[in-house]
C-alpha cells in the first residue's frame, strides 16, 4: 500500500535497512548522555544546516511533535499576547493550544481563497505573530513574500512559523522568521515521534529574557542542553538516527524544491483535465505545493475504497473538510512511478463512471 496521506505518509524505502543497521550497531540502546549520542545529534544539526540551507546563526533543537512545539512557543516565548493568523484547522488548533496557556492570545481568521497580504498585518503590542506556512487541512500556503511583509511590519515581535507539512519539501526563507518547526512524518518521509525547532538568535534572546523555566521542555533548558548536543529527556534516539540517514541521502533543498514544484504542476495539469476532481481552492496563487486538497462530486467512500483495492491510501479530509474533501500528499519520498500509477487509477475511475 502506498500512502498518499499527508502525514504520516510514505516513508523512505531504506527505513527497514536503517532500523536493522541501528540495531546491529547498538544505537537502539545508546545512552543519551554518551559521546556517541552527542556525535549523532551534532551530525544531524550539521546535516540539517547543510541540506536545508539553514543560516549558521540559527539554532536547531529536537522535540517530539509539532504540537509540542506549539506548547514550547506558548510557554517560553510569549509572556502575554500573541496573534495567530490562520485560514484552516491546523492554524486554529495552534491558536487554541496557545490560548489555553496564554489567555490573551488573539486570532485573525482569514478566507482560504485570499492571499493574506491584503489583511491588516501590523499588530500593536503583540510579542509574537504565528503563521501556518502550509495549512495541511485545506491545501493552502502562505507565500514567502507575506511572511517577509509580516516581519517588516512587526519589528518588535517574534515571527513563528509552523512548516510541518512543507519543511524539507520546499525551500523556506529562514531569515524572514525567528522560529520554524516541523515534525518528521510529513516531508521528511520518516516515522512519527520527532520534530525539529529552528530558532534565530533573537528568539533565544527572548527566551532568555523571559527566563521561563517551569517545564522539562522550556526552550531555555532545551537550548542549554543542546549546547552539548543533549536533550532534557531521553529523546527518540532511533528517530534522530533515521533523520541523520535521511539527511545524508537528501538532495540540497533547492533541488528538492524544484522537483516538488514540477510534480505539483504535473498534478495541476492532470487535474484540470479531469472532470471528476477539482481543487478545493480555486486561487492558484495560494495553493499548497506539498498537500493537495481535492473535491469530487462522487461518493468519497467508494473512491477511497477503490483506491485502497489498487494499493493507494488517499488522505481523508481534515476537520470541517472531513466529509467533503480528500487529500493527496506531494512529499519527496513518493516515487514518480507511484504518482503516475495513482493518476492512472484516478483517470480510469473517472472513465468507468
Ligand atoms: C501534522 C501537522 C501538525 C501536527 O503534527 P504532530 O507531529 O502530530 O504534532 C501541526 N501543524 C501542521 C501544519 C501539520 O500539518
Amino acid at each position: 500500500m502506498v500512502s498518499f496521506y499527508p502525514g504520516p505518509s510514505r516513508v523512505h524505502d531504506e527505513i527497514p535497512k536503517w532500523v536493522k543497521e541501528a540495531h546491529a550497531s547498538g544505537i537502539l540502546s545508546m545512552n543519551h548522555r554518551s559521546d556517541e549520542f552527542m556525535t549523532l545529534a551534532g551530525n544531524v544539526v550539521r546535516l540539517m544546516r547543510q541540506k536545508l540551507a539553514i543560516p549558521k546563526e540559527y539554532s536547531i533543537f529536537f522535540a517530539s511533535s509539532a504540537t509540542e512545539c506549539w506548547e514550547i512557543i506558548a510557554q517560553s516565548l510569549i509572556k502575554e499576547k500573541s496573534v495567530h493568523l490562520f485560514n484552516g484547522a491546523f492554524g486554529e488548533k495552534w491558536f487554541d493550544y496557545t490560548h489555553r496557556i496564554r489567555p490573551q492570545a488573539q486570532s485573525v481568521k482569514f478566507d482560504p481563497e485570499i492571499v493574506p497580504d491584503s489583511l491588516q498585518l501590523a499588530f500593536d503590542q503583540v510579542e509574537l505573530v504565528a503563521v501556518t506556512q502550509n495549512e495541511t487541512s485545506n491545501g493552502t500556503q502562505v507565500p514567502a513574500s507575506v511572511i517577509s511583509k509580516i516581519q517588516t511590519l512587526n519589528p518588535h515581535a517574534l515571527i513563528a512559523v509552523d512548516a510541518t507539512s512543507s519543511m524539507a519539501g520546499i525551500q523556506l526563507a529562514w531569515k524572514t522568521a525567528d522560529i520554524w518547526f516541523a515534525s518528521v512524518q510529513k516531508c521528511f518521509g520518516l516515522p512519527a515521534g520527532l520534530s525539529v525547532i529552528i530558532c534565530s538568535p533573537r528568539a533565544l534572546q527572548r527566551a532568555k529574557g523571559l527566563s521561563e523555566n517551569q517545564h522539562y521542555n522550556s526552550l531555555g533548558f532545551i537550548a542549554l542542553m543542546m549546547e552539548k548536543h543533549q536533550t532534557p529527556c531521553t529523546p527518540n534516539v532511533l528517530g534522530i538516527y533515521l533523520l541523520m540517514r535521511v539527511l545524508q541521502k537528501m538532495k540540497p533543498v533547492s533541488e528538492t524544491h524544484g522537483e516538488t514544484l514540477r510534480r505539483y504542476e504535473a498534478w495541476e495539469n492532470f487535474l484540470t483535465k479531469c472532470r471528476a476532481y477539482e481543487f478545493l481552492i480555486t486561487n492558484r496563487r495560494i495553493r499548497s505545493h506539498t498537500v493537495l486538497t481535492l473535491r469530487t462530486s462522487w461518493p468519497l467512500a467508494s473512491l477511497k475504497l477503490a483506491a485502497r483495492k489498487k494499493g493507494f491510501l488517499l488522505g481523508e479530509g481534515y476537520g470541517d473538510l472531513k466529509t467533503s474533501t480528500f487529500r493527496i500528499a506531494n512529499f519527496p519520498a513518493l516515487r514518480a512511478s507511484e504518482i503516475k500509477s495513482l493518476m492512472k487509477f484516478l483517470k480510469s475511475y473517472q472513465e468507468e463512471r
